[in-house]
């Protein structure tokens, strides 16, 4: 029987949604997308200490921002709820129950002064640290009695003594020896879980079918399939993506740049071309593709093309493939996000107030972009009337030619019909009256209105700029 995919996102909401996290997000998610699964998020909130209703309401958000939609979890109700940790203390009670009514789980008396002089004397004696299995054996009445008389105790699970091996979908055979592990706590003396237990129970309780995340959890897994195991719960399929590096190869962090998803989206980047370029960070379809939309990601993704090597977090890339989307949109759907970009920065520009000039203005500057901050700028380039920006502009524009040419120019422009046609045929008359033709002639024009020798469309920012402003600048 195939069973229905069931993958998740566990984030633990102690601070911004990470790209690596995006990044294990994303693969989830398109695993479900692809196979018709679903995508669960479960918050991971069981430290109080630093989990925070902010932390969770930017992890919302953000992924939000990217699309990634959840079929449960916060905001949306599912079967499995709920979807919380801090909401499931009794859920991992009644499985810690479980546990130690089927043996493989005992209530461990040993006080934390105790536990530390044991460890203080293994070391000495240079014997294994782990625990030395006090409580393991002890008497079904002699357990009864401590617990009735109020000794404080922890939960700790009988480790099998065997190896244990993994089959990842990543990283292949993993294999942990016995001796690497003593029994370990799942419930504390206060009656909290463990990070491990919890997620064990969890992923158990949301039938979750493949747990996909990052490789620095998997030590965590040993410990997970033993608490699988004795619950007696055959574990979900495993695929550990490896981290995500800087360009100089170590461990990504602030170093490298920005890591928020939120600092990525206030930076004028496009959700999907972050979701194309997290997509890359450690999967491929086998060639050297790099453009993708969130449709086709939807279609190819597999689990068996995450790599095993590293992802190189390259932010040149990521900029550059953001161009790749941003000149991809139709100026309908660009509008409606640049707009705002530009009114923020130019509240005064009357040009963005109408609706005809600002379309044209954002057709314009499209393929001079590649993240939707770069409006202002390019916008600014010509939309104010500038000095010539370096020596040789200015040489360009006060020559006795191009001083005619400008004169001809403006008696042309003052009379043409105002529309493309009407420029360059003004334009070439001009030429024709001055002597200039070629860059002789385009380049003094660009350098009079905008003060630069480059930017978009001549023809372009003549539309935007109107008659009347570029007559002004030409008898300037
Ligand atoms: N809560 C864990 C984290 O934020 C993830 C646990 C898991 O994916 O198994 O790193």
């Amino acid at each position: 029987m195939s069973q229905q995919v069931r993958v998740r996102f566990a984030p633990s909401p102690t601070g911004y949604l990470h790209v690596g996290g995006a990044r294990t997000a994303l693969f989830n998610w398109l695993y479900a997308r692809k196979t018709g699964g679903k995508f669960i998020l479960r918050i991971e909130d069981t430290d109080v200490e630093r989990s925070t209703q902010e932390a969770v309401d930017g992890l919302l958000r953000d992924m939000k921002w990217l699309g990634l939609t959840w079929d449960e979890g916060p905001e949306v109700d599912g079967p499995h709820g709920p979807y919380f940790q801090s909401q499931r203390l009794e859920i991992y009670k009644k499985y810690a129950e479980k546990l130690l009514q089927n043996g493989s789980a005992y209530p461990c008396f040993c006080s934390e002064e105790e536990l530390e002089a044991k460890r203080q004397k293994a070391e000495e004696e240079h014997r294994s640290l782990h625990y030395d299995g006090t409580c393991r054996n002890l008497g079904k009445e002699e357990v009864e009695k401590r617990i009735a008389a109020g000794e404080p105790y922890v939960v700790r699970v009988r480790v099998p003594d065997k190896d244990y091996v993994l089959n990842d979908l990543v990283r292949g055979r993993v294999e942990w020896k016995s001796e690497t592990l003593g029994d370990f706590i799942i419930l504390r003396s206060s009656g909290m879980p463990v990070y491990n237990f919890c997620v064990v129970v969890d992923d158990a309780d949301m039938q979750i079918s493949h747990v996909v995340r990052a490789e620095e959890h998997l030590t965590n897994t040993h410990r997970q399939l033993i608490i699988y195991e004795a619950l007696g719960i055959t574990p979900p399929t495993f695929a550990h993506a490896s981290l995500i590096l800087g360009e100089d190869k170590t461990k990504l962090s602030k170093r490298h740049g920005a890591t928020s998803v939120g600092q990525y989206a206030l930076d004028g980047f496009l959700p999907e071309a972050m979701i194309n370029f997290l997509a890359l960070l450690g999967w491929n379809e086998g060639n050297d593709r790099e453009i993708y939309s969130v449709e086709e990601l939807k279609e190819c993704f597999t689990l068996e093309r995450i790599s095993k090597s590293p992802g190189v977090f390259d932010h040149a890339k990521l900029t550059w493939m953001n161009g790749q989307h941003l000149r991809a949109l139709s100026v309908e759907n660009l509008l409606p996000m640049v707009e705002p970009v530009l009114k923020k920065e130019m509240p005064d520009e009357p040009r963005l107030q109408n609706p005809e000039i600002l379309r044209k203005l954002v057709e314009l500057i499209q393929i001079k972009m590649n993240k939707l901050n770069d409006a202002v700028e390019v916008a600014k380039s010509f939309l104010n009337a500038s000095q010539p920006e370096n020596e040789e502009a200015a040489a360009m524009i006060s020559t006795d030619k191009s001083k005619d040419l400008f004169a001809a120019l403006a008696e042309e422009f003052a009379s043409c019909e105002w529309v493309r046609e009407g420029y360059n045929a003004a334009i070439k008359a001009a030429g024709k009256t001055a002597g200039a033709k070629g860059k002789e002639l385009f380049m003094p024009i660009r350098v009079k209105i905008t003060g630069t020798c480059h930017g978009p469309d001549l023809v372009g920012i003549l539309d935007v700029l109107g008659r009347e402003e570029v007559l002004k600048r030409l008898r300037n």
